[in-house]
């Protein structure tokens, strides 16, 4: 029986053809088979490299089909990488369908680290990076766009959204009117490109961007968000209540302290809440 070969996923560059690793070009040199998002699109990276690789196409439209005919292929010995238009294979690319019946095959999948929009632009952004949601493309239909928007946002957590240039700034424009005027927004544009630019601030700020000039609104998007807590969502609800019981009873020092100990929440965020609730 033919020794089993393994597939190998390869990210390719965002923008400068110089952003791939020596492990990435020898791989792609010495595989039997690379199957390409877009065949031509790869021509030119693989031509300037001088790999003389054979290509097969794997898209969105063929990938069922053709995952079946490369695990063939891959039982019976022959290597195989897999590389998208740009970046990281599978992120907002195809792949999935086809890594997913490799691992149900067993065959060793072995992929290389390397460019990916996401990574690149969260780890510019300056914003929290600890823990973080990747929601892909937007929604395209207004409402669904809106849930989505307001989901990521509340989550608190950073966000990243890839998002086409044709739909930017109405997507800025949307975050303006449907989240709070505090969400924090960054936006890479053209990584690793000649025109690369971070915009960073409210979304109006990113609207006067973009509405500046149109070359503003042309090339390739991340969309980045924040929207910090309120100090007062750290504290429990009941701790909340037992505050606001308290509140008519004594007075707001000795309440915060009352519940600080019940609750083990901190006094001084808790003074400052009963005084906030007292003013109002
Ligand atoms: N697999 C790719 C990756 O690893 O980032 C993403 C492919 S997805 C089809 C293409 C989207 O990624 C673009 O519409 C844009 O949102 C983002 N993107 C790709 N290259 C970019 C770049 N150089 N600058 C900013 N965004 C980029």
């Amino acid at each position: 029986m033919p020794e089993q070969a393994c597939l190998y996923i390869v990210p390719t560059p965002i923008g400068n053809l110089s952003d791939i690793s020596h492990r990435a070009l020898g791989v792609l040199t010495d595989v039997d088979l690379i199957a390409a998002e877009d065949t031509r699109h790869s021509a030119r990276l693989l031509h300037h490299y001088n790999i003389t690789t054979r290509t097969i196409s794997l898209h969105t439209h063929n990938e069922s089909a053709r995952s079946a005919l490369l695990i063939e292929k891959l039982l019976s010995g022959t290597s195989v990488a897999l590389i998208s238009d740009a970046g990281t294979p599978l992120i907002s690319d195809p792949g999935f369908t086809f890594v997913a019946a490799c691992r149900r095959e067993d065959i060793k999948v072995i992929a290389l680290p390397g460019p990916c929009a996401l990574t690149t632009a969260l780890s510019a952004s300056g914003l929290p990076t600890d823990v973080f949601t990747f929601f892909g493309f937007l929604p395209v239909k207004q409402q669904a766009k809106q849930n989505v928007l307001e989901h990521a946002a509340y989550t608190h957590h950073t966000a990243v959204f890839y998002e086409a240039p044709r739909r930017i700034k109405a997507t800025v424009d949307m975050c303006m009117r449907v989240l709070p005027a505090s969400c924090h927004f960054v936006l890479a544009k053209e990584i690793s490109k000649t025109f690369e630019t971070y915009i960073s601030g409210s979304a109006q700020t990113l609207l006067d961007y973009l509405n500046l000039e149109s070359a503003h609104e042309k090339g390739e998007f991340v969309l980045m968000l924040h929207l910090a807590k309120e100090k007062d969502e750290d504290l429990p609800i009941e701790a909340i209540a037992l505050l606001d019981e308290l509140g008519s009873l004594l007075p707001p020092k000795r309440a915060a302290a009352v519940v600080s100990k019940h609750y083990k929440v901190n006094k001084k965020q808790l003074y400052e809440f009963a005084l906030k609730a007292k003013e109002s």
